[in-house]
């Protein structure tokens, strides 16, 4: 991970690199701060720019054989330790954080910022408790025993070291005396839960919740959000990323639901249906609107790149596959073009303030024309 894709934290990001330029690292570190502060982002970066072999004065360099791998997280130096839970419930196998690491991989390069609750669900854990067990405490102390392969340092990353328990003991000796190039970086989010020894023993380094102005950035350049929307997101944040992309999530499934029920509706229509639609969709307020238009020119785009370059190349999530399949199978050039232009205008309009009520009556009428027409059947 890169420093410039960590959200915020500019001082944070400063202290960090400055310590490694001065060469005051401190081998057993402790990233405190709440959910979605991107105390683990900070610490995946922090790792990366530590064993980047072209250092830049502001962030690591990407292109070095390091980087490439911190990038994938993959770095034979680099090693993570999380809650995990036993693959095999009553067996002799200890719980280790190893058992997980592809999905591991795949969860924290797509959110860095999510919670223990959802890495748990990623890996299905149900109603199983995770935790970082005696067994991984020793496996940590084994392989950081090991000569490093290739880099300037050897590094464990420790994602909540809340769920260590009574067995975080164990690694007291590490952090008091680790062996030469060796650096622990502890992530944790509550500091009344750490073992007092692991608090007198590392150096903390506090993460404050994100600023209201760094998520409305990452919100409107990240993710294309418009300003109006994004200062809605941000006021139910908290400075908690996290949640912003919870609440992100939640605008975009409103839309999805919205725009599938719609075609449908126009498919089979079903007069006081359609109606109903129309005055719900009326009431969600202009920003929502002009987000369900974008939504569903997003849509469109998506179901074009399904029909002439493959599966491979859409982006759809699976819900909205069937949907996108219908559509790739059954719209024409003319199809496409009619619906972008119809979308494109409505936009427009609802920009300008036109009435919502009519301005979705009308457009569901030019619309019935283009999917009614269509014989095969779309079910549900
Ligand atoms: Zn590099």
């Amino acid at each position: 991970m890169f420093f410039k894709d960590v959200i915020g934290q500019q001082s944070i990001k400063q202290k960090l690199i400055r310590s490694v330029r001065e060469g005051r690292v401190s081998h057993a570190q402790l990233f405190l701060g709440p959910e979605g502060s991107g105390n683990l982002a900070l610490a995946l970066a922090f790792a990366q720019y530590l064993n980047c072999e072209n250092r830049q004065p502001e962030d690591s360099c990407g292109t070095c054989m390091s980087c490439v791998k911190s990038l994938k997280l993959i770095h034979p130096d680099i090693h993570y330790s999380y809650p995990a839970f036993k693959l095999k419930a009553g067996s002799e196998n200890p719980a280790l954080s190893s058992d997980f690491l592809p999905l591991w991989r795949e969860a924290i390069l797509e959110n860095p910022y999510r919670n223990v609750a959802e890495w748990l669900d990623f890996i299905n854990a149900e109603n199983k408790q995770g935790n970082i067990s005696a067994a991984e405490c020793r496996s940590i102390i084994h392989t950081l025993s090991l000569k490093t392969y290739e880099s300037a340092y050897k590094i464990l990353v420790l994602w909540r070291a809340e769920y260590l328990l009574k067995e975080g003991n164990i690694l007291l000796k590490l952090l008091e005396e680790p062996s030469e190039k060796t650096l622990l970086i502890l992530v944790a989010e509550n500091r009344d839960q750490l073992l007092s020894t692991i608090l007198s023993r590392t150096q903390i380094l506090s993460v404050p919740r994100l600023q209201d102005n760094d998520l409305l950035q990452a919100l409107i350049h990240k993710h294309e959000v418009s300003e109006a929307d994004a200062i809605k997101i941000v006021r139910k944040s908290d400075g908690n990323y996290n949640e912003t992309l919870r609440q992100l999530k939640n605008t975009e499934d409103n839309n999805q639901e919205l725009f599938n029920r719609w075609l449908r509706l126009l498919f089979s229509p079903d007069t006081p249906l359609l109606y109903q639609w129309v005055d719900e969709v009326a009431k969600i307020g202009r920003e929502a609107q002009k987000g369900f238009f974008r939504y569903a020119l997003e849509f469109l785009h998506e179901c074009l790149m399904l029909q002439h370059i493959g599966a491979h190349q859409s982006r759809l999530h699976e819900d909205e596959r069937k949907l996108g399949d219908w559509m790739a199978r059954n719209m024409g050039a003319g199809d496409w073009q009619a619906m972008a232009d119809l979308f494109d205008q409505s936009h427009y309009h609802i920009e300008r303030n036109a009435h919502p009520k009519i301005l979705f009556l009308n457009l569901s009428l030019q619309m019935l024309p283009i999917i009614s027409r269509k014989k095969l059947s779309l079910t549900a």
